[in-house]
C-alpha cells in the first residue's frame, strides 16, 4: 500500500492536556495530524469539530470507540484519560488495530501495563508512552551523557517535581484514588524516570514514605519521598508533591555535576553544569516533537523512542515505592 503522507491521530478524552497542548502541537507536526476525537462529553464535539475541521464520522465516544477499527483515516489512538483508564482504553484501541500512543504514567500497577503491552504486540501495533522529555534536545544531552560522563562517573542524583494542588475542586480524578490519582503518578514518574534516564540504569532497590499535611482535602498521597540504589553504589533521592511547586534534576559526578532546572517544564528545560556551561533550552514545541518522532517510528516500522516497556519499568518501581510506604519505609528489592 501507498505510505500515508501523514497519520491520523484520535485523542482520547478532551481535558486539560488535550484541549491545551496536544491538540495545538498537531497542528505543527509533520507526520501526524488531528482526525479524530473521543469524548463522553457531548457538549465539546461541536467545538472540537469546528476548531479542528474533524469530520461526524471520526467523532466516537467511550461505548463506540471500538468501531474505529474501520476506519482507515484513523491510525493512531492518543490515551489522554485519568491515569485509571489508561489500560482499558489502551486494550480497547489496540485491539481496533490501531497503534496506541497513552499518556504517562502509563498505568497504576504493573499488571496493568503487561496487558496494555500485551495487547499491542498481540495486535502487531505500537505502542508509546507520553514521555515528552526522552524527546526533548536538552534532556536527550543528559541522557547521552550517562554514557560519555564528561563529569566522571555519577555518583548521587537529586531529583524533585511538583505543584501546589490546591484541591479547589474536592472531587478532581487527580486528588481520587479510584482513578488513578496522587503525586506520586501525577508529578512523581518526572524524578523516577529522570533519574532513571540521567543514569541509564535500573534500580536495585528503593524505599520511600508518603506524608499527607492536608488529609482532609487531598484523598491520596500528597508528598513521597523516595530514594533509589542503583548499580555501582550510585544513589538517587527524589521528591514528589501537591504541596508545593517544585522542578529539579540534580547529577552529581566525581569530576563535577549538572543539574536541570526546570528539568519537565513545557516552556524548556533549563540547565546549568559546574564548571559554568549553561544548557540552553529547546525553544520548539515538545509534543510536537514527540508526536512526530512516534510517527515517523510507525512509519518507517522501527521501535519508538519511549516503548511500553519503558512505562512498565517506571510503574513496577512504583508499587515498590507504595509497598515501601505501606511498610514503614523498608527498602524493597
Ligand atoms: P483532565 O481531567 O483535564 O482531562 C481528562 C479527560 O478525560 C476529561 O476531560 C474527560 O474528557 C475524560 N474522562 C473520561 N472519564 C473521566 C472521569 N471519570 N473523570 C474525569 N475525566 C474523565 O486531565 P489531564 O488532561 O490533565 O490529564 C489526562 C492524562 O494526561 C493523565 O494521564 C495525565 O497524567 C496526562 N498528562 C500528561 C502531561 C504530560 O506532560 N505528558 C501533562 C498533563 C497531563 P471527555 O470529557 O472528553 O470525556
Amino acid at each position: 500500500p501507498r505510505k500515508k503522507e501523514k497519520l491520523g491521530v484520535a485523542l482520547v478524552g478532551l481535558g486539560y492536556y488535550s484541549t491545551d497542548l496536544l491538540a495545538p502541537a498537531l497542528q505543527l507536526t509533520e507526520h501526524c495530524e488531528l482526525r479524530g476525537i473521543v469524548t463522553g462529553s457531548p457538549e465539546k464535539i461541536p467545538v472540537w469539530q469546528a476548531k479542528y475541521g474533524i469530520k461526524d464520522h471520526n467523532v466516537y465516544n467511550y461505548e463506540n470507540m471500538h468501531k474505529v477499527a474501520d476506519n482507515d483515516e484513523i491510525d493512531v489512538i492518543y490515551i489522554v484519560l485519568p491515569n485509571a483508564l489508561h489500560k482499558k482504553y489502551s486494550v480497547i484501541a489496540a485491539n481496533a488495530g490501531k497503534h496506541v500512543w497513552c499518556e504517562k504514567p502509563m498505568a497504576v500497577n504493573a499488571q496493568e501495563c503487561r496487558e496494555i503491552i500485551e495487547a499491542c504486540k498481540k495486535n502487531n501495533v505500537q505502542l508509546t508512552i507520553g514521555y515528552r522529555m526522552q524527546h526533548e534536545p536538552v534532556t536527550q544531552k543528559i541522557i547521552s551523557w550517562a554514557k560519555q560522563k564528561p563529569y566522571g562517573n555519577i555518583k548521587t542524583l537529586y531529583a524533585e517535581a511538583g505543584f501546589y494542588h490546591g484541591a479547589n475542586d474536592p472531587t478532581h480524578w487527580k486528588i481520587n484514588k479510584e482513578l488513578g490519582g496522587g503525586a506520586m503518578f501525577d508529578m512523581g514518574v518526572y524524578p523516577l524516570n529522570g533519574v532513571r534516564y540521567a543514569t541509564g540504569l535500573e534500580p536495585l532497590s528503593v524505599s520511600a514514605v508518603i506524608e499527607n499535611s492536608r488529609p482532609d482535602v487531598i484523598a491520596t498521597d500528597e508528598t513521597t519521598l523516595f530514594n533509589l540504589e542503583f548499580p555501582d553504589g550510585i544513589t538517587a533521592e527524589c521528591k514528589t508533591t501537591f504541596a508545593a511547586n517544585i522542578n529539579t534534576l540534580q547529577v552529581n559526578a566525581d569530576n563535577g555535576g549538572y543539574k536541570l532546572q526546570p528539568f519537565q517544564s513545557y516552556r524548556g528545560v533549563a540547565g546549568i553544569t559546574s564548571d559554568g556551561k549553561k544548557l540552553e533550552a529547546f525553544k520548539g514545541n515538545q509534543q510536537a516533537r514527540q508526536m512526530d518522532d512516534d510517527a515517523l517510528a510507525i512509519i518507517n516500522g522501527k521501535p519508538p523512542l519511549v516503548a511500553g516497556e519503558e512505562g512498565l519499568k517506571d510503574i513496577k518501581v512504583v508499587d515498590a515505592i507504595f509497598e515501601s510506604a505501606r511498610q514503614g519505609g523498608k527498602r524493597i528489592t
